[in-house]
């Protein structure tokens, strides 16, 4: 799952991280002559290229869009399962099962890990707790992380200024090495990753004296996370390339961000929709009569209705949760607590009086 490869549309279109509106439009306009279906008529490959590019800058032209992929790595912001995402970015469309796969990678540790991983920046786990308002509203929160970052002495590279890379001398610039090991079946040989290049090959003539070479520190970083309206207790967040930075610029790990939704004294949750309990005087359960809801949008009246019986639930449909990734909304049940006098005095007791008799 982990494997899945993920469609970059800065790289689909050509341009940096942080290009500008204009330029995604110009590499846009470029590439949308260059793969047109009218030059490359029953070119499989082509007409793909073509999708793909008028995709990419659909996604990246939306200011929206684009700040979503970047976060997500899809333009339809989180996937949390179910929903399917053609790009294998953010969660994987087999849902929660996606977790156990990626959550081994950085809790169990080494399995199945490719060699470009080992010198990749480690993914990197925080928990947030946001209020039940903030999950309702959606929130964007702040994270501050210690972790490795880029050198900013070298820019990530590990060379020293004016430093270039040369072949490493352990490994004759291969990047493996083989050793001859002892075992009950004899001499074998072993090739492993050599130590000192971690596999590239490369190493820098003069290292950056900053980092050692290593291309990033030890340093702390902020990251804005935008958390989505709806989002409930046990989900994740996934950031791409925000954890720890890779070994000399290589490829940055994720930083992945437990939600935790609080409680709240006003409303239970429950998955999309919301419950709250209000007690009314019997003559209003008999007679009918209208309350005041205090909501995360402001004050909501509620119709009770003449002949409520005690528990009765009412539900009033769409003043629930968001529902993640889209714009409908849960319902929110009221569950009606008739309040039955405990004291009369005389006056009332008259009344009730003529009641029963009537
Ligand atoms: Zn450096």
């Amino acid at each position: 799952m982990y494997s899945v490869e993920h469609m970059d549309y800065y790289e689909i279109l050509g341009v940096s991280k942080g290009a500008s509106e204009g330029e995604i439009k110009k590499a846009y306009r470029n590439l949308s002559k260059e793969w047109h279906p009218d030059k490359h008529k029953g070119e499989k490959a082509a007409e793909e290229k073509y999708k793909q590019i008028n995709r990419a800058y659909e996604a990246l032209s939306d200011p929206k869009k684009r700040k979503m992929y970047d976060q997500f790595g899809s333009e339809d912001g989180p996937q949390f399962g179910g929903g399917g995402n053609p790009f294998g970015g953010g969660f994987n469309a087999s849902g929660f099962e996606g977790f156990g796969d990626m959550f081994e990678t950085f809790f169990g540790g080494a399995r199945g890990r490719t060699q470009a991983r080992e010198t990749g920046g480690r993914d990197m786990e925080v928990e947030v707790s946001i209020p039940l308002e903030d999950a309702f509203r959606g929130t964007s929160k702040v994270i501050r992380l210690r972790t490795l970052v880029e050198c900013s002495t070298c820019k990530g590279t590990g060379d020293a200024p004016g430093s270039k890379k040369i072949n490493c001398s352990m490994c004759g610039g291969t990047g493996q090495v083989v050793r001859r090991v002892q075992s009950i079946f004899g001499a074998l040989e072993q090739s492993t990753i050599c130590d000192r290049c971690h596999g590239s090959g490369k190493v820098p003539e003069t290292p950056c004296k900053e980092c050692k070479g290593e291309g990033r520190i030890q340093g702390s970083e902020e990251i804005t996370v935008e958390v989505p309206a709806g989002i409930q207790t046990g989900q994740t967040l996934r950031v791409r390339g925000r954890g720890e930075a890779g070994r000399q610029g290589k490829n940055a790990g994720d930083l992945f961000v437990h939600i935790h939704v609080q409680a709240d004294p006003r409303f239970e949750r429950s998955g999309d929709d919301l419950k709250k309990e209000v007690t009314i005087p019997v003559t209003d359960a008999v007679l009918g009569s209208e309350v005041s809801i205090d909501t995360f949008e402001g004050s909501l009246t509620v119709k009770i209705p003449a002949g409520t019986q005690p528990e009765q639930i009412l539900r009033i449909k769409g003043k629930g949760m968001p529902v993640l990734n889209s714009s409908k909304k849960g319902d929110l049940y009221v569950t009606v607590k008739v309040a039955i006098p405990q004291k009369v005095d005389r006056e009332e007791r008259k009344l009730w009086d003529a009641l029963r008799k009537s």
